[in-house]
């Protein structure tokens, strides 16, 4: 049986999981008439509340709920204070919305190769570093954790903020601590595509309480409504600044909050859909992504094939048959995405071609991915099961 798209089944995450009770939650805001988090005529205050579950869940004192995965990685270089023009070190291997955040934040992108976890390589890290360095932004790619430990090191000896994209990884965990809660802040973003889901939405997560107070004055134009609180807007305890509007709206966090508990169940499924694969498939002796911690992970399958081409083979017979495969950014390291190439902001352009990242396009352009959704049936991983089977034995036929 397949879908619309021809595959079997589903890569949704959090959206699989949707029904009655988002549906009675964002019910209970329209009753409410009280869309906005800071004022209305009967406030049900679930963003507060989301924030509140998201700080429990990553272990941190404070987080702030923004519009989106790319203001809460913004806000959170805003909120540690970035100043215009530093450096940021981004690993070659993420989504372009990374980037797009150190420009936001008035920042210079900088790219640091990955390895064989497709994550930024911590020896590779360091000869990075100029004087302009401000900070480091890990990225956790597809539910499993960069490997933060030897990360948060560099950065400590070398004086640099670590700032977490973890947009891809909401509930995932390294060496037992929640991603998003190891740096000096964390991002998760709650855009369609991700482990839980509101269409949009995003957050910033912190241990520092200055940056706290930043990062919510940032996202509400200064503080012109959170530091209210009955009192003259804007003139809260703290440095006044201009700020912006990224604010999350109570109809985002009500259907958030519903998802919340959902996340730890979710990611412990598909990691065990990940292990099962990967134990069923063992004979084939095939080289899987290095998961600097598999426990902690929410579920990743990507083969490191010997070449590109194999790799075009492999998703070809993995799509044949009904398997959702592919390779992240069609094998594009984001250095060499075509604006960031060129250094061209809205602002115009801010810095020069970037150096290719060949380890990185190596590592990519030969990684296949298999897509897993969170309603996925034990069906449907024998069918990811079988493939793998196959595609391995035509891959090999074929001479490749
Ligand atoms: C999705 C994503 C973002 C941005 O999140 P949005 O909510 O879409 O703005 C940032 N970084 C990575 C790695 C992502 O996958």
């Amino acid at each position: 049986m397949t879908n619309g798209s021809g595959m079997r089944y589903e890569t949704w995450r959090g959206l699989a999981l949707w029904g009655e009770q988002e549906e009675a939650a964002a019910v209970e805001v329209i009753r409410s008439r009280s869309p906005f988090r800071y004022y209305g005529p009967a406030l049900t205050h679930r963003t507060d509340a989301l924030e509140q579950g998201l700080a429990e869940l990553t272990g941190v004192p404070h987080a702030v709920a923004v519009s989106s995965g790319t203001a809460a990685l913004t806000t959170a270089m805003v909120g540690l204070g970035i100043p215009a023009g530093a450096e940021v070190i981004v690993p070659a291997v993420t989504f372009v919305a990374s980037v797009g955040a150190v420009v936001a934040a008035r920042g210079i992108p900088v790219f640091a190769e990955v390895d064989d976890a497709l994550t930024l390589d911590p020896r590779r890290l360091e000869e990075r570093i100029t004087e302009r360095t401000w900070g480091v932004m890990p990225v956790h790619l597809n539910n499993a954790a960069a490997d933060m430990d030897p990360i948060l090191d560099v950065a400590r000896r070398r004086g640099l903020r670590v700032v977490e994209d973890a947009a891809q990884a909401a509930g995932v965990a390294y060496r037992g601590r929640p991603v998003g809660g190891l740096g000096d802040a964390g991002a998760l973003s709650f855009q369609l595509d991700k482990n839980i889901t509101a269409g949009e939405g995003g957050a910033v997560l912190t241990r520092d309480p200055e940056a706290y107070e930043r990062m919510v004055r940032y996202q509400d134009q200064g503080g012109q409504f959170s530091t209210s609180k009955g009192a003259v807007r804007g003139t809260g305890d703290g440095p006044v600044f201009v700020g912006t509007n990224l604010r999350m709206t109570e109809l985002a966090a009500a259907v958030l909050l519903v998802q919340l508990p959902r996340l730890a169940p979710m990611c412990q499924r598909l990691r065990d859909v990940a292990r099962r694969v990967r134990e069923e498939t063992a004979d084939l002796g095939l080289d899987w992504r290095r998961l600097p911690d598999e426990e902690g992970s929410g579920g990743d399958l990507t083969l490191l094939l010997d070449s590109r081409l194999t790799a075009r083979g492999f998703v070809a017979g993995l799509r044949a048959a009904g398997v959702p495969a592919y390779t992240l950014y069609q094998g594009q390291t984001v250095s060499t995405h075509r604006a960031v190439r060129e250094g061209r902001t809205p602002w115009g352009k801010e810095w020069e071609r970037p150096e290719r990242n060949r380890i990185s396009e190596g590592f990519l352009g030969r990684s296949v991915t298999i897509g897993l959704g969170a309603a996925m049936t034990d069906e449907d991983v024998d069918a990811v099961v079988a493939a793998v089977h196959k595609t391995a034995s035509d891959v090999r036929g074929s001479g490749g």
